[in-house]
């Protein structure tokens, strides 16, 4: 929707202004000051109440105003767009526009205002006054009144739309086409540059975008390293496995026959070999002493016994062993001795 406020003090040619605009961008004319001149001609409750303020050069109460406003803009439910002409005039007002178009999502597009010096707004407004028959242009007192008012209660609307950045101001003395191209001008500029919107739209998106594109690298991220790392996991069970699967294969596995039929020796390694050799070297050993020892006579040569010598640890069971059938091998030789001594 295309919502202008046609804004400026009495007499700087809001109303002539607004036909050619209404006209041209085929919008809806709100004008609260026809408004009340309708209710004062049909003799309405509401009419009585306007003229009351009117005739004193003075605003009808807001809350009058606003409720008579929002009644008008309802009435036009399929408004491609308004030109508001003498509303919004105090700032309650402006605030209650802003809420009924943003509740019918829409709002302000432009506040375009006529902007006059007092004395052209003087001449002008005596002079409707003579033709128009307004009895509010015909007295000076009045004119002046409503120029102060507009200074006093009006002219703060201005700021409001300042901050909203859609005031424009135009000057309105000149010829009626000239000042109607001006204000065309700044229409036409707000409605071909969709541009500036969308800028001012597109960057809290860019954000939001830019945002969500770091949060789902982000989740990428995290989703490739799980999978390398499960994937490890995965490739270090497998690994494992396989060693398992080749030892148990090696053990288990019959050796490889060759295809002459005879079996292929196991290979030892070095230190296995030389492990077996000495075993079978202490082998021998042990057997030879063992033999020795059954071979060896129970009587010393020459009739006397002597110990062995024994270098090893156990020199001690050793030595009892072989003493002990010396000792009695001597007593039998004693008592041979004596019995023969006995028998001389
Ligand atoms: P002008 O703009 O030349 O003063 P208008 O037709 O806009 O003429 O207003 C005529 C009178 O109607 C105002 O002086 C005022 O008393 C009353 N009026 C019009 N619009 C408003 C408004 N928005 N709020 C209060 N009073 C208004």
């Amino acid at each position: 929707m295309l919502n202008i406020v046609l804004f400026g003090p009495p007499g700087a040619g809001k109303g002539t202004q607004s036909e050619k605009l209404i006209a041209k961008y085929n919008l809806v004319h709100l004008s609260t000051g026809d408004i009340f001149r309708a209710n004062i001609k049909g003799e309405t409750a509401l009419g009585t109440l306007a003229k009351s303020y009117m005739d004193q050069g003075q605003l009808v109460p807001d809350s009058v105003t606003i409720s008579m406003l929002e009644a008008e803009v309802n009435k036009n439910p399929n408004a491609k767009g308004f030109i508001f002409d003498g509303f919004p005039r105090t700032k309650a007002q402006a605030q209650a526009l802003d809420t009924l178009l943003s509740s019918k999502g829409t709002g302000i597009t432009l506040m375009l205002a006529l902007e006059v010096e007092e004395e052209e707004l003087r001449k002008r407004l005596l002079l409707r006054g003579q033709n128009s028959g307004r009895p509010d242009d015909q007295n000076p007192e009045v004119i002046q009144k409503r120029i102060d008012v507009y200074n006093n209660e009006t002219a703060p609307v201005k700021d409001f739309y300042t901050a909203q950045g859609k005031y424009k101001g135009v000057y309105g003395i000149g010829e009626i086409e000239q000042i109607f191209n001006a204000l065309c001008a700044v229409i036409d500029s707000k409605i071909e540059k969709p541009t500036t919107a969308k800028t001012v739209v597109a960057k809290p998106v860019k954000k939001a975008t830019k945002k969500a594109t770091k949060k789902a690298a982000a989740k990428t991220a995290i989703k490739k390293a799980t999978k390398k790392v499960v994937a490890k996991k995965a490739a270090k069970k497998s690994t494992a496995k396989k060693l398992v699967k080749k030892a148990v294969a090696k053990k288990s596995a019959k050796p490889a026959r060759p295809k002459g039929g005879k079996l292929v020796k196991k290979k030892v390694t070095p230190k296995k070999a030389v492990a077996k050799k000495a075993a079978k070297k202490v082998t021998k050993k042990v057997v030879k002493k063992a033999v020795k020892k059954q071979s060896k006579p129970a009587r010393p040569k020459g009739g006397k016994v002597t110990a062995k010598v024994v270098r090893s640890s156990n020199k001690k069971v050793v030595k009892k062993s072989a003493k002990k059938p010396v000792k009695k091998q001597a007593k039998k030789v004693v008592s041979k001795k004596k019995i023969a001594k006995k028998k001389k």
